[in-house]
């Protein structure tokens, strides 16, 4: 069972990868982006550690919601809602319980996703995080492991698509050939569940 701290963990872990892979993001969001994708999140996740401290949310569910709101306060770029929405809604989804399953947090990240793909109108294939999410939540009826592998393998797919969704949608064609910054952080997200799993 998974109960508050691990959440915590994964949400810390997350934001270590941020720290360690800012530079990468930024770098991703040049050629198709305004090149903020690693400092908006990094902005993003030390608010969430910090606020996760200084409240200490008691379930799984107020932990998620917590840093979900915080994102959304916090961030300022398209993937600040878009995450913090997906927290939010995925936080939401398990409920007030003091421990969910391995199952109910696949069921609850479906339903994070969904909400993101509505609030940002993205679907599979039109080069955003959504590309690395989707295959994600697929996997991880099965294992973290396997999750993270295909949100890794979802995000470097991006890489030959035509962005259809935010601002890398503003290029067409020139989007072509280069990954896209927020299914890389998607990624990043999804492997610290392996890392607060300590697997
Ligand atoms: P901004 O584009 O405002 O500068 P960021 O650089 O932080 O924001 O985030 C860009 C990432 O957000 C993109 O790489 C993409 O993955 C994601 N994104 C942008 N628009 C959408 C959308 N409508 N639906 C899903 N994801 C989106
Ligand atoms: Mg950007």
């Amino acid at each position: 069972m998974l109960d508050a701290d691990f959440f915590r963990r994964w949400m810390a872990a997350t934001a270590v990868s941020v720290e360690r892979g800012a530079e990468r993001l930024t770098a991703l969001d040049s050629p198709i982006g305004d090149a903020d994708h690693g400092s908006n999140l990094q902005r993003g996740f030390r608010a969430v550690v910090a606020v996760l401290e200084k409240e200490a949310p008691g379930t799984p569910g107020a932990v998620l919601t917590l840093a979900g709101r915080q994102l959304i306060s916090t961030v300022g770029g398209a993937s600040g809602p878009l995450y913090g929405t997906l927290l939010r809604r995925t936080g939401k989804a398990l409920g007030d319980a003091a421990e969910v399953g391995e199952q109910d947090l696949a069921e609850a990240l479906r339903t994070g996703v969904d909400a993101v793909m509505q609030l940002g109108g993205a679907a599979p294939g039109d080069k955003t995080m959504i590309d690395a999410l989707v295959p994600a939540v697929a996997a991880l009826g099965d294992s973290f492991a396997a999750a993270r592998a295909a949100a890794e393998e979802g995000a470097l797919a991006t890489t030959p698509l035509r962005a259809r969704k935010g601002r890398a949608s503003y290029l067409g064609e020139r989007s072509v050939g280069h990954q896209d910054p927020g299914a890389a952080s998607s990624a990043l997200l999804i492997a610290a569940l392996t890392e607060a799993a300590g697997e």
